[in-house]
């Protein structure tokens, strides 16, 4: 019997994970759930996997929480240090799926406590790296991604052989826009953006798949996790997301992982660790299938991949001023205050203007977060404002 703590319960990791926990209650028991403001789903799953206690991040939400769980002898708690005190409560596994730059301080009391780690909220490695990977050798905590990508470099790594790795393969759908020309890019409205061909996600990543930016982030969530350059990370467009990483050996090996494009197997994976348990993900048909095609990402209609790259070769606070800037500015584009196109537009004109920082601490990085932030709300101010 493991215990277990979900950061984000309730969102699109959170809802899988959860099922993933209720089918095998013989093997895990739940320590906390943690959510932000879905105070409804929080509580149905609190009280359905027995949960030790319930935080929800926005406090003026307790009053819902506590009436939900009355008489449940489910504890219940709000706010931020709530939230960093339900995470540092020792689990065997904690479940890290806060969307984005939230999860920064959960995550890292989660790698505190000293447990397994499986780890969505990609944020937290792109914007605090070397934080949150000094944090894991200091606690000898286990780390294990739940990106699907990340998963499969993960398992296609298990033989131990990190030395003779050439380079890794990060696949991408290309999102709903991979064959859209820039004119149709340029008029994308949300509703379009969100339709994801291939997975079914929370928003942001949703919007980030779209502009690549997600495969961006990824490329240097990838470069922390195995210790490799830019230059040994490929990203390759898969539409079909059957095919989720690769690993290129120096004797010309290439193993790769494959499944559904179901978020539930790598879940599973990272929750089993080192064994397996079973999903209802559908089984993958080859014959179905019938190809698996790959293709270079085309730089001018995605160039978020180039400026992340630039990021992660830039270092310090670079990647998280940059992740900052592009959570501000996909939230604009959300809300139709600013342009598809924008988005990345506008997350280069934030690094233009910042520049370089250093980040070697989690208050260097909130801070660089925060002034990022800033300025990419000036910049979409400046974006919306009617034309004289
Ligand atoms: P969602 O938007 O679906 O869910 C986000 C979760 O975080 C919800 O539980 C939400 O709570 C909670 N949350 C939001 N803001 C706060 C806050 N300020 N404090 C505490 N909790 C908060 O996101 P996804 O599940 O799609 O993504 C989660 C993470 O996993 C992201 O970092 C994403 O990049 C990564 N990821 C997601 C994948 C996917 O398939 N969805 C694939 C790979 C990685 P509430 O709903 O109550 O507001």
């Amino acid at each position: 019997m493991k215990t277990v703590t979900v950061l984000g319960s309730t969102g699109s990791v959170g809802t899988q994970t959860i099922e993933l926990l209720a089918a095998n209650p013989d093997r895990y028991r739940v320590r906390a759930l943690v959510a932000g403001k879905n105070t409804k789903l929080l509580a149905e799953q609190a009280m359905a996997l027995h949960a030790e206690i319930a935080v929800v991040a926005d406090e003026t939400r307790h009053a819902d929480l506590a009436a939900a769980l009355a008489g449940t002898g489910i504890e219940v708690a709000s706010g931020r240090a709530a939230m960093i005190e339900a995470a540092s409560r020792t689990a065997d596994w904690t479940m890290c799926a806060i969307m984005g730059a939230a999860g920064l301080h959960p995550t890292l009391a989660a790698i505190r406590g000293g447990g397994g780690v499986a780890l969505a909220n990609k944020e937290a490695l792109v914007c605090a790296g070397d934080v949150m990977l000094r944090a894991v050798a200091e606690a000898k905590a286990t780390l294990l991604p739940v990106d699907s990508e990340h998963n499969a470099i993960f398992q296609a790594m298990a033989d131990g052989n990190h030395g003779a790795v050439d380079k890794i393969i990060l696949t991408a759908s290309g999102g709903p826009f991979r064959t859209a020309s820039i004119d149709e890019m340029r008029a994308a409205t949300p509703e379009k953006a969100l339709k994801h061909p291939v997975w079914t996600m929370g928003a942001k990543i949703s919007i980030d798949s779209a502009t690549m930016m997600n495969k961006g982030l990824e490329v240097i969530e990838a470069a922390r996790l195995f210790g490799l350059p830019s230059e040994r990370i490929d990203v390759l467009v898969h539409p079909q997301s059957t095919v989720h990483g690769l690993v290129c050996y120096s004797d010309g090996s290439v193993l790769a992982q494959l499944g559904s494009p179901d978020m539930r197997v790598p879940i599973a994976h990272a929750l089993a660790w080192p064994s397996r348990i079973a999903t209802k993900a559908p089984k993958l048909d080859l014959v179905a299938l019938g190809r698996l095609d790959f293709a270079e990402p085309d730089p001018i209609r995605f160039p978020a991949l180039r400026l992340a790259r630039a990021a992660l070769i830039a270092g310090g606070g670079v990647p998280a001023l940059m992740s900052a800037a592009n959570e501000i500015a996909v939230e604009a584009f959300l809300q139709k205050q600013i342009g598809f196109l924008d988005i990345v537009d506008l997350v280069a004109q934030v690094m233009d203007t910042m520049g370089y920082r250093a980040a070697d601490s989690i208050e260097a990085v909130i801070a660089i977060d925060e002034e990022a932030r800033a300025k990419a709300h000036e910049f979409c101010r400046k974006l919306a404002a009617p034309v004289a």
